[in-house]
């Protein structure tokens, strides 16, 4: 990882991407669909425009994940990594525990707060 750059990738290490650009703001996200797509209670994103966004190795496997959005995960280890949907596809989520540094981009906001578990915390 050279000096300055924003690198990540899934656990097992197959998939590796980086971004380009500063990314434009950053969530915690208590919604259904993404509580399960990561198997978590909440998940961590950052966002930017798609072409900021660079797989350096690998393959992600893509899926749909509701009528409109789109998830892709590496199908060695499973990490999820992306979120894109139809509404806004010039951008691109990253969840943010998949960086190599995941103190980079501190979550500015909740989103779909009405969906958060009654035991999380924020
Ligand atoms: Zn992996
Ligand atoms: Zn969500």
């Amino acid at each position: 990882m050279r000096e300055g750059e924003i690198t990540g990738g899934c656990m097992c290490g197959m998939i590796r991407y980086k971004v380009t650009t500063t990314p434009s703001c950053s969530t915690i996200c208590h919604c259904n669909d993404c509580r399960l797509a990561c198997g978590a209670q909440s998940v961590a994103w950052f966002s930017l425009p798609v072409e900021s966004f660079v797989i350096t190795k690998g393959n992600p496997k893509t899926y749909q994940s509701s009528n409109n959005a789109t998830r892709t995960f590496c199908h060695e280890c499973g990490t999820s990594l992306t979120y894109i949907n139809e509404s806004r596809a010039h951008e691109v989520d990253v969840t943010t525990s998949s960086l190599d540094d995941p103190e980079q981009f501190p979550p500015e906001k909740q989103v779909y707060e009405e969906h958060k578990l009654s035991w999380v915390k924020v």
